[in-house]
């Protein structure tokens, strides 16, 4: 079995290089055949919750709000209609990490049929580690690595997500501290991930950052494998054309670390399928 649960419903990028959301089902199809013709055996769509307006409550930031304007039930239906058909599809959110907020977030998509939940980690403070200059131009990179797993860390114990998203996302644009502090970090957050029963995916959407690294790094998977914590791969697609992309990079390192099965998640129960 090889899934792909991390991906953006979008249409065509326009002239300014912008991929707009579409939730239609023509847009399903659309990834669904490149799933097909990558090998991949099921899909998940998983968009950032901060588009929708019903998640409006939560969020403060202009980033945020900007964003807020999309209609939650709209791509609900689409993918539960999809997923009715016998598409192979599931219906997922990236659920940032919204610190005290996260009831209030955890209770506005309680109504909803989730196959699973991604939980991300964005920002330190409210300033962007994704984005440039961002968290970068204010704090030392230590610091913002620090941070970054300490909310990940809450984020994993939270109970509201199943699967950690892009887990050391801190090395997005190659800037590291020193090899102590990130041994120290990953040991961190490999225990509580495992004290928290959630699954991480082994994400390919690092090869296409500054970094050019899969995530997670190595010695973090092999820290998550000794504790067995799940796995499950990811292209983070924002676009049909990235779905199951450098696939056999994830699968490569999964092996390598002795990972033989993968996650599959049906109304955000787990189960174990062989790997592959
Ligand atoms: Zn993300
Ligand atoms: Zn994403």
């Amino acid at each position: 079995m090889i899934v792909d649960y991390h991906m953006h419903l979008r249409g065509p990028a326009g002239p300014d290089g912008a991929e707009p959301l579409v939730h239609t089902l023509d847009a399903v199809e659309r990834y669904v055949e490149a799933a097909a013709a990558r090998g991949v055996d099921e899909i998940a769509f998983t968009e950032h919750v901060y588009y929708f307006r019903q998640t409006r409550d939560v969020w403060h930031i202009p980033y945020h709000l900007e964003r807020c304007v999309h209609d939650l039930d709209r791509y609900v239906d689409v993918v539960v209609e999809a997923r009715r058909r016998g598409f192979p599809v599931r219906l997922g959110l990236e659920v940032d990490w919204v610190g005290e907020r996260r009831e209030r977030l955890a209770e506005l998509l309680a109504p909803y049929p989730w196959d699973l939940l991604l939980g991300s980690v964005h920002e330190v403070g409210e300033l962007p580690i994704d984005l440039e200059p961002g968290v970068w131009g204010e704090l030392p990179v230590e610091a913002v690595w620090r941070e970054y797993f300490a909310a990940l860390c809450e984020l994993a114990g939270s109970g509201h997500v199943d699967v950690i998203a892009h887990p050391d996302l801190a090395k997005i644009s190659g800037r590291r501290p020193g090899a102590a502090v990130v041994a120290e970090l990953h040991e961190r957050v490999a225990a509580a991930i495992a004290a928290a029963g959630v699954a991480v995916e082994i994400s390919t959407a690092g090869l296409r950052k500054p970094v050019g690294e899969v995530y997670p790094d190595e010695p973090l998977l092999r820290g998550l494998r000794e504790r067995g914590v799940a796995i499950t791969i990811a292209s983070d697609a924002h676009g049909s054309e990235l779905v199951g992309e450098s696939f056999d990079r994830a699968l490569a390192l999964a092996r390598r670390v002795g990972y033989e099965t993968v996650s599959v998640f049906h109304g955000r129960r787990r189960r174990q399928e062989p790997l592959g």
